[in-house]
């Protein structure tokens, strides 16, 4: 499957890579001026025909990595003919999350606009009509989250009987979300003859045997140590209680006059609630997660990438394969379960050279995950006093109300807990007018009983 000798010396400059000329005006319009070390190693290797087991930080360029070499192998089969038939699925990417293959599809677009190859994009939670549409009309490459791929295959809509290329992108994560099952069973549909590779940011005992199943005789390329997140990030720490996040996160904001940043919540439900929060306290938020319909992740998202929302509240679905170009900030508000997030999550900052901050909010019940996170990536995060700035909304709020002297009898409550206070009541408020909502009468009566004992102690009068 020899296309082009590999080169073996490290690439300075991608006229080195003897990638195709349509390809290099391609990256050239992208601004790149040299390739990233994972594009150096895995592209010659690519464009030689070898399987390849590659292991890569996140923000290291690998989409290109992959993507670029993959176009110089199908170019000769690029048409401008109308017919399906002139079309056939000759490269498939697989990918873990709608996001990430929406991602991924852009930049084919972006490194093919001189190669008349047509590719599309096809993912779950989205209508199956357009899909169907653009499958149908013929495309060489299809990019795919696994199981809407089998939905539209097991339709007979697509046929991947003549797939030469297969790239398993973020393959760890796809093991993670239990996809193996299906990853069998698309590797069932396709010709045993192929070049598979397969890009993992970090490599598990799983993913080796996946590979030992599906790949032939792979290239190992390794850019990043085992298990470390990306050298250019600082990472650091504060200890805060959980009432006392919100405060925190907005003052590591101020004072570090962080223009953007993604705050990581372990729940979807924190991401909820911290959301609404940061929104109510004047704080242009946007929230993202797997029960988000996909019209509003794609809204959170290009809200956040025109840099219209500042904070975007996000679940670990968004923290594989995001780009957000020069993203100064990342938060873990709240610390994940698997120490391996961690360094996915903070890979979304300090991308293609740039430098980051990784901020982690340890709460008291946090140290075992914090421990867990520090021998993961073999170091401990800097541990740091919060800055002495008081958060500052940053859009207009109410006027502070008079206080009044507090009764001896009642003890003053934290701005924290009035916020919680404040989502019952909202939250109750939607359920009783909704019933629909929350059909059960136990909880609403829990939840107006809630908003009574929390209410009942403010040291405030209603203007
Ligand atoms: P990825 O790791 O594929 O998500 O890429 C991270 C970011 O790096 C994306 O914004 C790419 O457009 C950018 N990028 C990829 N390759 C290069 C390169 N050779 N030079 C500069 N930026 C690049």
């Amino acid at each position: 499957m020899t296309d082009n000798a590999p080169v073996l010396e490290q690439a300075t400059c991608f006229a080195d890579l003897h990638l195709a000329p349509e390809i290099l005006a391609a990256i050239d319009a992208m601004g790149y001026a040299q390739p990233t070390p994972i594009q150096s190693q895995a592209i010659p290797l690519m464009l030689a025909g070898r399987d390849l087991l590659a292991q890569a930080q996140t923000g290291t360029g690998k989409t290109a990595a992959f993507a670029l070499p993959l176009l110089h192998r199908l170019r000769g089969f690029a048409n401008t003919s109308t017919s399906p038939a002139r079309h056939p699925v000759r490269a498939l990417v697989l990918a873990p999350t709608r996001e990430l293959a929406i991602q991924v599809h852009d930049s084919i677009v972006s490194y093919s606009t001189q190669l008349p190859l047509k590719s599309t994009v096809v993912y779950g939670g989205a209508g199956m009509k357009e899909q169907t549409v653009a499958l149908r009309g013929g495309v060489e490459i299809v990019v795919a989250t696994p199981g809407r791929l089998l939905d539209h295959a097991e339709g007979k809509v697509v046929n991947l009987s003549q797939v030469q290329f297969l790239v398993l992108d973020e393959a760890d994560r796809m093991l993670d979300m239990g996809f193996l099952p299906d990853l069998k069973r698309i590797l069932a549909l396709l010709p045993t003859t192929r070049q598979t590779v397969l890009f993992s940011a970090t490599f598990s005992d799983d993913i080796l045997r996946l590979s030992g199943q599906f790949l032939h005789d792979p290239q190992r390329v390794e850019v990043a140590r085992r298990n470390t997140a990306a050298e250019n990030v600082e990472q650091v720490a504060y200890r805060v209680a959980g009432a006392d996040k919100l405060d925190a996160l907005l003052r590591i904001v101020k004072a570090r006059a962080l223009t953007q940043a993604i705050v990581f919540t372990r729940t979807k439900v924190s991401a909820d609630t911290l959301g609404r929060q940061l929104q109510k306290r004047g704080v242009s938020a946007a929230i993202i997660h797997g029960d988000k319909m996909q019209i509003e992740r794609i809204a959170a998202l290009d809200g956040f990438k025109k840099g219209e929302v500042q904070l975007l509240v996000a679940t670990d679905i968004a923290a594989r394969g995001l780009d957000i170009v020069e993203l100064p900030a990342v938060f873990n508000y709240e610390l994940p379960y698997h120490a391996e997030d961690y360094v996915h999550r903070i890979g979304r900052t300090g991308r293609a050279g740039a430098s980051g901050l990784a901020v982690s909010l340890i709460g008291p019940d946090e140290e075992r995950l914090l421990a867990g996170v520090e021998r993961f990536i073999n170091r401990p995060l800097t541990i740091l006093d919060l800055p002495d700035t008081a958060p500052r909304p940053q859009m207009s709020t109410p006027a502070p109300r008079a206080p009044v002297s507090t009764p001896a009898s009642v003890e003053p409550v934290k701005p924290a807990v009035r916020d919680v206070a404040v989502d019952v009541a909202v939250e109750s408020v939607q359920a009783i007018s909704q019933p629909d909502a929350a059909p059960n009468l136990a909880y609403q009566r829990g939840q107006k009983q809630a908003v009574c004992a929390l209410f009942r102690p403010l040291p405030e009068t209603t203007p």
